[in-house]
């Protein structure tokens, strides 16, 4: 398993976190899921992570990498989607 620590300029685009609303200070981490693919995800400064629960909302992706692209789409995938569908679903 492997994670990268990154920060993002302050922006509109991505979910507050529902714990602290911090949008711009992650940790993505990185893990082997099966032979030929890795789950993705994003985890808040605060240690909060929307895929806990439900690993199958979390990137799957062949190599594994943490680049710029990767991390985009895990925010979006694996974050936004995932916080927002919670939310959704309150009563
Ligand atoms: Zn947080």
């Amino acid at each position: 398993m492997s994670s990268r620590q990154f920060e993002l300029r302050q922006n509109t685009t991505i979910v507050c976190c529902p714990k602290c609303g911090n949008n711009t200070k992650f940790t993505a981490h990185s893990q082997r899921a099966c032979e030929d693919s890795c789950d993705i995800w994003v985890v808040c400064q605060c240690g909060y992570d929307p895929t806990q629960d439900n690993t199958l909302n979390r990137l799957e992706d062949t190599w594994g990498g943490l680049d710029n692209g990767i991390l985009h789409d895990a925010l979006t995938y694996a974050w936004n989607e995932v916080i927002q569908e919670g939310l959704d679903n309150e009563p």
